[in-house]
Order: structure tokens, then C-alpha cells, then sequence
């Protein structure tokens, strides 16, 4: 018979299909609008049908507005977010919302302890018990509560470093590899007894160590390895969603938190391999990872530096030029007259192309929407691996607003905390002019010997005065 509850089922698989269309259409620049539009359209029939089964169920009006409020204050904040958000800020704002999900989850899940474990006496404990599903509801309980928490702390210190309120560099605690295993290993004991004999005080306590051990493993990650921390963080939020879907009952809960979960590890897994860094080591904590601070106090020698009109002058007797554009550029929002530099230099007949490194900038592919925003043709635009051999025919390159992923010490030194980490060997090239403010290493807090180079130039001030500068000479 058709109900409202069948209905509303029928509108989950709906939206979960709505969900596998949009990671389809989001793996390609080309169908990246569409994508956000089934999962925007996935997201709508979600909520529609929450409501419609919450009225299917009988849940008391009072319940029903509050679910309707609820969804109404945060669409507004959410799209007040949205709208004022700069680009620079969308990773910080990214691990706030991953933050939010950590938090639904430990709330689900202690929620679930009151009206189950917690008073086994009463009907829905009685309904469990009837059908032998008492442990698996209590485990479902510890290990959400559990992911939920690290996520949540772990996204907090995510927010707070991205955004520059904490430092950048890894907290070095002794012994901090024993302190993250211990953690896990006293996680496994405790769900075991909770498992058997559920109690309040247990509950609190793996509350508290997910807490800290969430805060611990993202504050021991170095700057440099932020970016697959973040997706990480991603994929913990998805599987956090998903354990509130079993406790929930909530089948589309589960089938998103998969996908948002698997979808997060497989990015971190591409990230990793693209930074040459051992998924497993960044997944527990920089494990095995040093930080040596190498670089910061060796004596480089001089800089040199150039005025825009002497670099518009190099750039007008060069062949081939290289831009290798990174987060100061979208700081600057420099990439309009950059559009604008590229089509003036391709009119006098110079070859011009982009380098553009997979963690440049402050998210995946932030570098490519700047870029597509300013209409810069995409077959000119190159990632790291397509464009490293060509340095070496380079007559200038351009490195606007870029440091840790034009880092020479990544190749060269095998003590610096971003050795092994791949890099666009822009000091190949005849001449190298770097765009940047002033001597400040870059996010992950290493001096760059590029700086120092017989064959670099320094061109100070704001990436886009300065882009703009060059125009106007040229
Ligand atoms: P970096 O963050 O290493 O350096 C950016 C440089 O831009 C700074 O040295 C800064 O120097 C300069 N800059 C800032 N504002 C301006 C401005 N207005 N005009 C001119 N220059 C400016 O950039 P990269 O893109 O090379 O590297 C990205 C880093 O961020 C990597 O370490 C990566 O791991 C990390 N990261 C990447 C994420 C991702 O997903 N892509 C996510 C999180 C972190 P100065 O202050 O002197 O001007």
C-alpha cells in the first residue's frame, strides 16, 4: 500500500542516486556545475522527505516545528556563510562544517545511550533485547560517540590552523606515537566492556579521549600536510554520518555517509601520493614524521630584486614563459590581471602556460577555479607532472604568490620538513621572478632557498599591484 513513510523511502534512494551523480560530475571541471546541482537537488528531497517521515511516524507538532526551525535557521546561516565567504577562506570554513558533523555525531550517539543503555527498562531497550541487537546497538553507540568526537576536536584545530589563529607547526609531544596508539587501544577495551556491561562513566570517558586524541592528531600534522589532513577530515565526518545513520535507523544517512566517507579517503590517498607522504603516517598523526625545522636558520646568501619595469622588459624579450601561480595570488586576487599579462604576452607571439602544483593554494583545484573565474583558456593550463620537464626551455617564470610548492630544499634536503614533497622545479629555467610581499616563508613554515638563487629575482609587494604594474609598462 502506498504511505507516506513508503513514499518517503522511495525519495531516499532517490536522493542517494541524486548524491552518486553529483561525486560523478564533480570529478571533471567541465561537468562540475551540473554536479552541484544534483547534489543540491539530492539535498532538497533529503530534507523533504525527513520531514515527511517524521509526519508519517506521528512525531507530536512541537517535534515538527522544531525540525522545521531547525532546517530554517541553518539553510539561513548556511547561506549567509556562502555568500560572504571569500575563496582564501573556503578550507577553514570546509573544516568548521566537518566540526558540525563530528559534534551531530557524539550528540546522536549519547542520545542514543539515554533511550537505549540507558534505561533498559524502558520500550525501545525491551525491543532490542527482544531481538538480540542490545550489544550491537551499544557498540553502534561507543564507536559514533568515538569518531564523532576525534572529528570534531580534530576539525576545530583544522579551522584554527588553516585560518592562521594557531600556529602552522606540528606539536612535538614525547612519546606522541605511543600517546595515539595507546589512545586507539584503550578505545578497543573500552568498547569491548561497554559492549558487555554499559555504563554512564564509560561513555564519558571514551567522550573525553576521542576529544583529545581528535585535538592531538591534527595539532602533531605539520602545515605541508594540511591539505590531506582536511580531506581526511572529510572522509571521518562521512563515516561519522554514517554510524548516526545505523543508531538512527536512517538508511540514505548511511549510503551519504558512506560515500562522503570512501570518496574523503580516496582523495586523501590521490593527495598523499601527489605530496610523495605515507597515507598511513598522515592518518595516525604525522607517525614517523620528524620535524627537524632544517632551513630556518641557514644563512642563504643575498636576494636580488627587480622593479615591474625591468621585469616587463624581460618578459617582452622572452620566448616561453611559465606562470606558476600559489595561495598569494588568490590573497591578491591577482588573477585577472594575470589573465590579462597572459593574453598581452601570447599577442607578441610568446608562448605562455600555467604550472599548477595539486596543493597549490588552500584547496584542491583552488588555483584552477581562479584561473577558469578569469577566463584563462584551460588547454594553457598544465598540472605539476605535464610541465616540470619544460623548465629547462623556460626563458622566465613567473611565481605569483607562490613558496612551499616552488620549495627547491623539498628536492634537495632531505632534513627539511617538506623533503620528499614533489615541487615545479621552477629554478630550471633562465630567469625566475617570484611575486611576494616580503621574505615570509610560506604555510609550511620552511625558508625557501629559491629566493636565493643566482637566476631569481624578487618582486615585492602586493601580487596584484604588482601584476597590474607590468601590464602598464608593457
Ligand atoms: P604558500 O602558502 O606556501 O605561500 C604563499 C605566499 O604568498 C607567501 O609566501 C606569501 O608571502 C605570499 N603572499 C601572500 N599574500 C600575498 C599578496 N597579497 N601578494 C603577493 N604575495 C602574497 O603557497 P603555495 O600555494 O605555494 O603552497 C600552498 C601551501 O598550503 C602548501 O604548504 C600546502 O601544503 C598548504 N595547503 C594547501 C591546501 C590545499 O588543499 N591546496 C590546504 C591547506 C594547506 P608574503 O607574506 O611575503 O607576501
Amino acid at each position: 500500500m502506498f504511505t507516506l513513510e513508503t513514499a518517503a523511502t522511495a525519495a531516499y534512494v532517490v536522493a542517494a542516486l541524486l548524491f552518486i551523480m553529483a561525486l560523478a560530475g564533480l570529478s571533471k571541471h567541465e561537468t562540475s556545475r551540473s554536479g552541484n546541482t544534483f547534489g543540491m537537488a539530492g539535498m532538497a528531497v533529503a530534507l523533504i522527505a525527513t520531514i515527511a517521515l517524521a509526519i508519517s511516524r506521528h512525531i507530536e507538532p512541537l517535534g515538527i516545528a522544531l525540525l522545521v526551525g531547525a532546517m530554517a535557521i541553518g539553510a539561513a546561516i548556511g547561506l549567509w556563510r556562502a555568500r560572504v565567504v571569500e575563496m582564501t577562506g573556503m578550507p577553514e570554513l570546509i573544516a568548521l562544517l566537518h566540526s558540525f558533523v563530528g559534534l551531530a555525531a557524539v550528540l546522536v550517539g549519547w542520545n542514543g545511550y539515554l533511550h537505549v543503555e540507558g534505561d533498559l527498562s524502558g520500550a525501545e531497550a525491551a525491543v532490542l533485547d527482544g531481538q538480540n541487537l542490545l550489544g550491537i546497538h551499544s557498540a553502534e553507540v561507543f564507536i559514533g560517540v568515538f569518531i564523532g568526537a576525534v572529528t570534531f576536536t580534530g576539525s576545530i584545530v583544522a579551522n584554527l590552523k588553516l585560518s592562521a589563529r594557531i600556529t602552522s607547526t606540528p606539536l612535538m609531544l614525547p612519546g606522541k606515537n605511543f600517546l595515539n596508539i595507546g589512545a586507539l587501544v584503550l578505545f578497543f577495551a573500552l568498547t569491548v566492556w561497554f559492549v558487555i556491561t554499559p555504563q554512564l562513566w564509560l561513555l564519558i570517558v571514551v567522550t573525553a579521549l576521542a576529544l583529545l586524541l581528535g585535538w592531538h592528531l591534527v595539532a602533531s600534522i605539520g602545515g605541508g600536510d594540511m591539505p590531506v589532513v582536511v580531506s581526511m577530515l572529510n572522509s571521518y565526518s562521512g563515516w561519522a554520518a554514517a554510524a548516526s545513520g545505523f543508531l538512527l535507523s536512517n538508511d540514505l544517512l548511511i549510503v551519504t555517509g558512506a560515500l562522503v566517507g570512501s570518496s574523503g579517503a580516496y582523495l586523501s590517498y590521490i593527495m598523499c601520493k601527489a605530496m610523495n607522504r605515507s597515507f598511513i603516517s598522515v592518518i595516525a598523526g604525522g607517525f614517523g614524521m620528524e620535524s627537524s625545522g632544517a632551513g630556518s636558520d641557514v644563512d642563504y646568501g643575498e636576494h636580488r630584486e627587480i622593479t615591474a619595469e625591468s621585469a616587463a622588459e624581460l618578459l617582452s624579450s622572452a620566448s616561453s614563459v611559465i606562470i606558476t601561480p600559489g595561495y598569494g595570488m588568490a590573497v591578491a586576487q591577482a588573477q585577472y590581471g594575470v589573465a590579462d599579462l597572459t593574453r598581452n604576452l601570447r599577442e607578441r607571439g610568446i608562448t605562455v602556460r600555467f604550472g599548477i602544483h595539486p596543493v597549490a593554494g588552500r584547496l584542491p583545484g583552488h588555483m584552477n577555479v581562479l584561473l577558469a573565474e578569469a577566463k584563462v583558456p584551460y588547454d594553457i593550463v598544465l598540472e605539476m607532472d605535464e610541465i616540470n620537464d619544460d623548465f629547462d626551455d623556460t626563458s622566465v617564470v613567473l611565481v605569483i604568490g607562490a613558496n612551499d610548492t616552488v620549495n627547491p630544499a623539498a628536492a634537495d634536503d632531505p632534513s627539511s620538513p617538506i623533503a620528499g614533497m614533489p615541487v615545479l622545479t621552477v629554478w630550471n629555467a633562465d630567469n625566475v621572478i617570484v611575486f611576494k610581499r616580503s621574505m615570509a616563508s610560506g604555510y609550511a613554515g620552511v625558508q625557501n632557498p629559491l629566493f636565493f638563487r643566482e637566476n631569481t629575482q624578487m618582486l615585492f609587494g602586493d601580487a596584484k599591484d604588482r601584476v597590474d604594474a607590468i601590464n602598464a609598462a608593457l
